[in-house]
């Protein structure tokens, strides 16, 4: 049987894996990843047709790592947000004029992040692929961990990063603990042509069975993300498009004049997964398989990528021993603090814009009002969305490793 030894692995080769690894492009570490689903397959889970809406702090870091000027011709820009509450008074408007940023975000499909991301691991030296690939036994020595892959190849690594997704199986091969929330909600996306020009405005608009957003895309289509409460989802689907547009554009209302046309949709369950120990000798779980969450406030995939950043630059500082207990220590100490706040935020908002209770909603609808007046409130809440609020890592700073 063939052996190889790495500084890292990385399990996982979706979005915040993948991402990892290009983060290191030019650290002295030898880096494998290990992904099960070929790039090319139609079914790969992370390279679908979701919108992501990236956050500046995570252009940012797509800028540190070079893959900005590839990702930014898929891309399109947030210049302003607007949130409301269906039913009641009140809303919210973040524009990046106030910011004083180019934009609030970019809206690009997983998909493309997906080819982009491949085009650098495929270039990139100090990296092996094994795909399609998966652990078959893992075992944790003092120095290193050990893995025989279902290939029968034995690989060995002074540090493993888990990031095969919100199911991860790596993390119940190692016994790891979660907790979790059905929040049984389903998410519905598909791409919306609205009449009116969304001129690069992104909408967040809570109604009683949950949030709904539409993201500005090219050729003035919108990305829906419609949360329903889980059940209602298959009504929805089975409508034909007139009929599914009627239901939405009641939910959204006019903003953006009627709601012309619909394309395929697709639907996602969705459920908070937090891992209870998402760092354990020599390992760390990163993306969803530490924390899933809810996409009302679009912050799993940024989260992520503040997680990379962080990383990528612990592993480096700590080359010579990369997965050692003071380099998984300092990347602890330096990310708890943020992912607990989103994953409560995350919560906070489903909860607070689920319910359908008035009293609640003349507050929600206050809420809102009351941002929307506070300049300083307003710009809290933007540097949250924009992912600029914590200790930025070299790599969110515009640095190199
Ligand atoms: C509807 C929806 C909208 C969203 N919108 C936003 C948004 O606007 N902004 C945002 O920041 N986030 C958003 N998210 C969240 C975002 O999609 C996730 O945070 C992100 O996809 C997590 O990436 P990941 O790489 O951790 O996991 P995944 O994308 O699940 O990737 C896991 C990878 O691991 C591989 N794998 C699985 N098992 C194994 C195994 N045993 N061995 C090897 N490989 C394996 C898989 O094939 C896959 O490639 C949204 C999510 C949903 C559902």
């Amino acid at each position: 049987m063939k052996k190889t030894d790495y500084d890292l692995i990385i399990v996982g080769g979706g979005m915040v894996g993948a991402s990892l690894a290009c983060a290191l492009k030019n650290s002295p570490l030898k880096i494998a990843i290990i992904e099960a689903v070929p790039y090319t397959a139609d079914k790969q889970p992370s390279y679908d047709d979701r919108a992501i809406a990236i956050s500046y702090g995570s252009q940012r870091i797509f800028e540190s790592i070079g893959i900005w000027s590839k990702l930014v011709q898929y891309s399109t820009p947030i210049l302003a947000i607007h949130i409301s509450d269906r039913g009641h008074f009140g809303s919210t408007r973040l524009s990046a004029k106030d910011e004083q940023v180019p934009a609030l975000g970019q809206v690009i499909l997983a998909r493309s992040v997906g080819s982009v991301l491949q085009q650098q691991l495929a270039q990139q030296a100090n990296l092996t692929l094994h795909c399609p690939a998966s652990i078959q036994s893992l075992e944790q020595y003092d120095s290193h961990v050990r893995l025989t892959l279902d290939n029968e190849q034995i690989l060995t690594a002074r540090c493993l990063v888990v990031a095969d997704g919100g199911r991860s199986t790596v993390r119940q091969q190692l016994g790891l603990s979660t907790h979790s929330h059905d929040y049984q909600q389903t998410a519905i996306i598909a791409n919306i042509s609205p009449e009116r020009p969304h001129q690069n405005r992104a909408f967040e608009r809570f109604t009683d069975s949950g949030p709904l957003a539409l993201l500005p895309m090219a050729d003035n289509r919108c990305s829906l993300v419609w949360t329903v409460n889980s059940g209602d989802e298959i009504a929805l689907l089975a409508l034909n498009d007139a009929d599914f547009l009627v239901q939405l554009q009641s939910c959204f209302g006019y903003r953006l004049g009627e709601l012309k046309q619909v394309g395929a949709r697709q639907s996602y369950p969705l459920h908070l997964v937090q891992s209870d120990q998402p760092v354990q000798h020599r390992i760390v779980l990163i993306g969803n398989a530490a924390h899933t969450l809810h996409p009302v406030a679009g912050q799993g995939f940024n989260l992520g990528l503040r997680d990379v950043a962080a990383l990528a630059e612990v592993l480096h500082d700590h080359a010579d021993d990369c997965g050692g207990a003071r380099a998984l220590h300092e990347y602890t100490q330096w990310r708890t603090a943020d992912q607990d706040n989103v994953i409560t935020i995350t919560n906070s908002l489903v909860q607070l814009f689920s319910q359908s209770n008035p009293i609640v909603g003349h507050l929600r609808g206050a809420a809102l009002s009351a941002t929307n007046a506070l300049p300083p409130l307003k710009h809290w809440m933007a540097a949250k969305s924009m992912g600029l609020a914590r200790k930025q890592p070299r790599l969110g700073r515009g640095l190199k490793l």
